[in-house]
Parts: structure tokens; sequence; C-alpha cells
């Protein structure tokens, strides 16, 4: 007797036993489980009702929003596909996407119906255009049709294999790729999740992590699995983050090191009288140990630093707390916090490996190629089997990621292979010089990017934001470095900006800042 693996199947459960619970809070609207899924169903007939199949693609743009949330079910409940879009992108990137993972339905949030509308022209396979919000001409109304709509859609059977969601997700200039992520790929996910990390009924998450990305982590369906409340957030800004923390009493969250900055940058005033034991992930980019010991240290949170691709479902490491780390001081633990940490439980199996394929050696400085194989690696790129066949080999993910594993087998991400700045003949790591940086007390952010020299073929270029009020200079900051890292590893250039470029989620563009366009950005 075997159910297949699928979030739909924790829904079902969470249905049943969490009907009368608090599922979701946005703005004003509060929604318990039953209204949750009772508005889902509706949207799932309507759906039905304009045509959508088992398989076919029905397209999102839209914040964190209870409608965006409903997507995560009302679309896959009929076996079809999910393809949530970054909000951040231009209108040329909406209509590539659509058109390239072949949505007939475009459902988008109010700030984003004039985008869409500039594109229409471009569209000609979309049927329904349908706002979640400020429906306007030319556009079906999202709460209209639901209130208008039945509860009772036509459930299909749902394989573990069959597709859930195509996240689109792109290299520093191609264009993005469709990584099609089955129901299984995300069960497991969600199951390893809970696995590492303990949540309850008695949870409330903030949606701090955009749910387009890599659908949150699959914390769109793992709050919901565990009967926790969503608490919807369309703006992500410390003076809205603090007051909800406390008025919701949220216990969870996930947040990219950006967003981990951005906190423990904030005023005094917000962070007085923030609740302590504040539970959140973080992932996206590597998190510098001076970030954590200040979150940790300062607020009273606990970090869970985990690791993975949108083509992974996406994690595939947990920096594991072992009882003997509790033993160390706050900034030696926050160190070792800093490293990706182990394979998770049923994600699969990883390796590091070197150029020939064979594992690096766990000295903590050898350093290899990140791969894994195993149950959350993506079914494929949509419509794109030469890069799905670059991306995995002999059955292996290669996850362009380098790094190094340490003697205890935690390994730690030192860079991604295509940002080693090679000078001189020696590699430096921009993510060393960045957390030597993140030490400097006037420094607030930054980012180091390999630039042609004269000299030494390539050499690190510091793009450093101060804090507010703060001040520094060139010599100065070049001199921190040159106290603290070899010699060769200084910065020849340091520019001070007012902020870096950045993606949606907060991984920096380091495309940009090297000078190299406006291609579409990697998530
Ligand atoms: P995405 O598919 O947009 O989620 O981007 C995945 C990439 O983000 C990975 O290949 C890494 O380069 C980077 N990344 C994700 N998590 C971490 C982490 N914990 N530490 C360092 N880099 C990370």
């Amino acid at each position: 007797m075997e159910t297949p693996l699928s979030p739909m199947e924790f829904a079902r459960r969470a249905r049943r036993l969490y009907a009368g619970r608090e599922a979701v809070v946005d703005g004003d609207l509060r929604l318990t489980y039953a209204q949750l899924f009772d508005r889902c169903d509706r949207w799932s007939a309507a759906l039905q009702a304009f045509g959508v199949a088992q398989g076919d693609r029905v397209a999102y743009i839209a914040p964190n929003t209870h409608a965006q949330l409903e997507s995560f079910y009302a679309v896959p409940q009929i076996g079809a596909v999910i393809v949530p879009i970054n909000y951040r992108l231009i209108p040329g990137d909406f209509a590539y996407i659509i058109n390239h993972s072949g949505s007939r339905v475009v459902c988008a949030h109010s700030d984003y119906l004039d985008a869409v509308d500039s594109i229409r022209d471009q569209l000609p396979e979309v049927t329904h255009f349908v706002a979640l919000e400020g429906a306007k001409e030319g556009w079906l109304d999202y709460e209209a049709i639901l209130a208008d709509s039945p509860a009772a859609f036509t459930a299909p059977a749902i394989a573990e294999g069959d597709l859930l969601a195509i996240n689109y997700t792109s290299g520093t200039t191609a264009r993005p790729k469709g990584v099609m992520i089955t129901h299984r790929n995300a069960a497991i996910n969600i199951l390893t999740t809970l696995a590492h990390h303990h949540l309850g009924p008695e949870d409330r998450y903030l949606w701090t992590l955009p749910m387009f990305h890599a659908n949150g982590w699959t914390f769109v369906w793992i709050v919901t699995a565990r009967g926790m409340a969503h608490i919807c957030l369309r703006r992500v800004e410390p003076r809205t983050i603090f007051p909800l923390i406390s008025a919701e009493r949220v216990t969870m969250f996930c947040a990219a090191p950006t967003v981990l900055i951005a906190i423990a940058s904030a005023p005094d005033e917000l962070r007085a009288g923030a609740p302590r034991g504040v539970r959140l992930f973080t992932a996206g980019a590597p998190p510098a140990a001076a970030t954590i010991e200040l979150v940790e240290g300062e607020l009273g949170w606990e970090i869970t630093h985990v690791y993975g691709l949108t083509e992974t479902s996406p994690l595939i490491t947990i920096c594991e707390p072992l009882p003997e780390h509790a033993a160390l001081s706050p900034s030696a633990r926050a160190v070792l916090k800093a490293r990706q940490g182990v394979e998770m439980l049923a994600s699969g199996e990883m390796r590091v490996l070197d150029p020939e394929g064979n594992e690096v050696p766990a000295d903590g400085a050898t350093l290899g190629e990140l791969t894994v194989r195993g149950n959350v690696v993506m079914k494929g790129y949509f419509n794109d089997p030469e890069a799905t066949a670059r991306a995995i080999r002999d059955g292996w993910f290669y996850t362009g990621d380098a790094g190094v594993v340490h003697p205890d087998g935690y390994i730690e991400i030192r860079d991604r292979f295509k940002d080693v700045i090679i000078s001189g003949g020696e590699n430096i790591s921009s993510v060393e010089v960045e957390g030597v940086l993140l030490r400097h007390p006037a420094v607030q952010e930054a980012a180091v990017v390999g630039m042609a020299h004269e000299r030494w073929g390539e050499a690190p270029h510091a793009f450093v934001v101060l804090k507010p009020g703060a001040s520094s200079s060139e010599a100065e900051i070049k001199q921190f470095v040159r106290d603290h890292l070899a010699h060769f590893k200084t910065p020849q250039w340091v520019s001070f900006v007012d902020e870096l470029p950045k993606t949606a989620t907060g991984k920096i563009q380091k495309y940009v800042l090297r000078g190299g366009g406006t291609g579409i950005a990697k998530q």
C-alpha cells in the first residue's frame, strides 16, 4: 500500500486536523485552515472551468500574499504545475518565462498588471489574465471568480514523479532555466527539513523569504503540513519585520544573509523589546560568522544555516549543531555555524570533487566542486535537455559551488568556481575577503569581485557599503584586510557605494559589479 509522496498528501491531513486553526494572516485578513482550503478548492474549480488540465502550467507574479500562497494548493491539487515568477524581473523576462513554460493562465498582483499589459502582444498563447488584487479593464477579478465558483473540483490521481512546479532560475548572463520539481522532490525536502528542525502547531512563520524562490524553500507546504500560521509580508524591511514579529508572536522565519545584516544593524528602537528565541534559517549566500554572532548574541535568536539550490528542491546540507558545540565560545560557534554543514537526512549523497572527479581530502583546505545525487535533485530543466545534460553528469548534479571539507566532515563553501579570483596564479576566495571586511566596524555590507590587473592578471576589487554615519577611507580598508589576510588577498581597489546590486532574494549580483551588463539575475 503506497501513497505517492506529495505535499498535497500533507495538505489532506492538515485540512482534516487543523481546520479551525489560524492558517493565514495577511494585513487585516485572517483565514482559518478551513477557509484557506475552501478558497483553494474554489480556485481549483475555476481553473478547471478555464480549461486548465493535468500537466498544464499556471504562471504567477506576486509578492508574498495569501493569493500567492493559495496558488501552491489550488494549482497542484488539479495536477497542474505552478510557475511562480520572480516579480523583480523586467516585463521582457516575464514574457520569456510565460512563453517558455507554455503557461495559458497568468495571475498577477496589482503592482504587476501594467507590466503584463505592456507585453500582452507577446503572449499569444495566454487565454486568461487574472488580477489577484485591483482588477482593471482586460483583467479577470480573482475574488469575484472565487465568490462565484463552486468548491467542488475534479481531483486527478497524481504520481510522485509528476511535475509540481517549474521554478525559473538563471545563470549570471544566460536566459533563465525552468527547474522541474516533482511532487516527490518537494515532499522529501519537506520531510527532511522537519526531521532536522522541529516545528508544530504552536509555531508561527513569517514570510520574509519570497514564495517564488524555490517555493519558499518549500515552506509554502511545510507551514501547512505542521498546522502553523503563515504570516504574510509584502515588503521585507526591518521597520515592518520587528513589529510583526512581536504582534503576531512569530517563532520562525527564513532569510538570506543580507536580510540578517539588515536585521542586525536595525536601529535600537526597533530591536528593543523583540522577543528572544525566534528561530531562523539562513541560506542563499554565505552568511558571515560576524553576522551570526551578532544576531544570536544580541537578539537571542537561533540561526540554522542550510544550503542548496533551486535545482535541489532546494536544501541539501544543514550545519547540524552537535552537543559539543554548546561548550564553544559564541564567536567560535559562529565560525562553525558559518559552514554549510552536512548532508541532510534524505536529501541525497554529497561529494566534493577535484577536477579529476576524486573526492578532496577532509583537510579544510583543498577546494573542490560540490556535487550531489539523490532524492531532491530536479527532474531536469524544462524543455532544455542540453542544459540538463551539462548540469547532471554520470548521475551527479554539479552545483558549481566551490568548497572544502573539514576534518569533522562539515563542508564549507569558499566560493562559486567562476567567482574565484586568480591573482598571480594564487586562488583568492572572495568570500574570505568579504568575511574580513564585514568585521571592520564601519562596514555594513561588502562584495569582492575579480578585476583585470596589469601585473597579476586579476586582483580583488572590494565594493563596500558603510554603516549609516560611519566613515572610512580606501587606505584604511586596505590596511585592515592586510592586517588579517595574506597580502596578495588585499583588494587593489576599494569603492564605497550606497548599496550593492541584489536580486529579489538578496543575492549580490557580482556580474553587475564586474561591469557585466544587465542580464537576468541569478536568484
Ligand atoms: P538559487 O538556486 O537561486 O537558490 O541559488 C543557489 C546558489 O546560492 C548556490 O549554488 C550557492 O552558490 C548559493 N547558496 C545557497 N545557499 C548558500 C549557503 N548557505 N552558503 C553559500 N552559498 C549559498
